[in-house]
């Protein structure tokens, strides 16, 4: 089979600083990098039903001048060492480092980031799913037709949302709790492909 016939793939996007790790606010130091408790199972949870693990992130720190490519390299380098001692892996790290000024398409709740890695993996946006702590991943998760999970995790200036979790699809106390829910809602881990839909047939 070619690679343009291999199947579309299910892909979860993960939001990363107060979803996978506490956030301290631009972190700048892979010591820094404090994985949650329970991510690595639900990690692992979610790669046995199939699903590519994608982490999409907001780092304007970059454009703001207080850490470098290279330092976020870093960082994901990081995570990755601290998972797969845990038995989990991400598939793919895509990072925004514009400044909310800059008016990019890539910054959350912009798409721009989620389709190229639709287009990078050949994802089926319409089975995948994002889970964030904040408004602007449900948000882009609700643009893109994704469903949403908010998970109650404090972010850097940010309480959780004492109501209805800004209408994402599932609520989550945590991380774990999250994968959980996003597995029992699509049970069916390996069902077959419909017709390519965007990012797909736009490229
Ligand atoms: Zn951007």
């Amino acid at each position: 089979m070619s690679v343009a016939e291999e199947p579309l793939r299910r892909a979860v996007f993960l939001d990363r600083d107060g979803t996978l790790n506490v956030d301290p606010g631009y972190i700048s130091d892979p010591k820094q990098i404090e994985v949650y408790l329970g991510v690595a199972a639900g990690l692992r949870r979610l790669s046995e039903r199939g699903y590519l693990l994608v982490v999409i992130t907001n780092q304007s720190g970059v454009s703001r001048g207080y850490y470098t490519h290279e330092t976020v390299e870093a960082l994901h380098q990081r995570i990755r060492e601290i998972l797969a001692r845990r038995g989990a892996a991400i598939d793919a790290f895509y990072y925004c480092p514009h400044a909310p000024h800059e008016h990019c398409g890539c910054r959350k709740p912009g798409t721009e980031l989620f389709e190229r890695a639709a287009r990078d993996h050949r994802i089926d946006l319409e089975r995948s799913a994002v889970i964030g702590n904040m408004e602007l991943d449900v948000e882009a998760g609700r643009r893109l037709g994704l469903l949403t999970a908010y998970v109650r995790s404090p972010g850097f200036y940010l309480e959780p949302d004492p109501g209805r979790g800004y209408g994402a699809d599932i609520v989550a106390p945590n991380f774990l709790a999250a994968c959980e829910a996003i597995v029992t809602r699509d049970p069916d881990g390996q069902r077959s492909t419909r017709s390519p839909r965007t990012p797909e047939t736009k490229a």
